[in-house]
């Protein structure tokens, strides 16, 4: 069993504030939420990040695109956007190695990122 932060969410055996979660998918609040809405959407099975994605995920990979415009729909950031990242290794700024979507919104984002 992992004992990857992520993976221990998925199992329960640590709190998360859940927005919802599919056979394959889990939607929860960041814990330290950079916009009034922040949600990480990340697939059941752990996948360090997008780069260990395979092709045997491909429906996984569909999926989670979906459960992200679910979380923009479920949390009223649908009509006015938000920003999905996805960190990704050491340049990306991923401190968690289990993939995860981040989708922000409910304020204007600037861009670029720092
Ligand atoms: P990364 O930096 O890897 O792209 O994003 C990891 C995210 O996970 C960060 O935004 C961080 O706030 C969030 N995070 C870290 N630990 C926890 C936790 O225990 N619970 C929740 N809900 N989010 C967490
Ligand atoms: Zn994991």
């Amino acid at each position: 069993m992992s004992d990857c932060l992520f993976c221990r969410i998925i199992r329960k055996e640590i709190p998360a504030k859940i927005l919802f979660e599919t056979e394959h998918v889990l939607a929860f609040h960041d814990i330290q939420p950079q916009a009034p809405v922040h949600v990480l959407v990340i697939p059941k099975i752990h996948v360090e990040s997008l780069a260990q994605l395979e092709e045997s995920h491909r429906a996984l990979a569909g999926e989670l695109l979906l459960a992200i415009q679910r979380v923009a729909r479920e949390t009223g950031i649908e009509a006015t956007g938000y920003r999905t990242v996805a960190n990704t290794g050491a340049h990306g700024g991923q401190s968690v190695f289990h993939l995860h979507f981040h989708v922000l919104g409910g304020r204007p984002l600037s861009w670029p990122p720092g």
